[in-house]
């Protein structure tokens, strides 16, 4: 399962890039695109560290 940004709440902080150990996201625009999500290993570390809640995952 893809992580998804909730564009409404997302801030545009980049902490969901920065802890990213496989550089799912880019910013673009101001907001956070899960721009390669099938990298994603679903640690979860960009839901724990996103201070508005805007990434959205299944898993975690
Ligand atoms: S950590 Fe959250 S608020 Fe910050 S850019 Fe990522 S999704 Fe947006
Ligand atoms: S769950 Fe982990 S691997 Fe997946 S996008 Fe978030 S930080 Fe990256």
């Amino acid at each position: 399962m893809a992580a998804i940004v909730v564009l409404e709440t997302c801030n545009g902080c980049g902490k969901c890039v920065d802890v990213c150990p496989f550089a799912v996201f880019v910013i673009i625009d101001s907001y956070a695109v899960p721009e390669r999500s099938d990298d994603c290993v679903e640690c979860c570390a960009c839901v724990e560290a996103c201070p508005e809640n805007a990434v959205v995952m299944d898993a975690c």
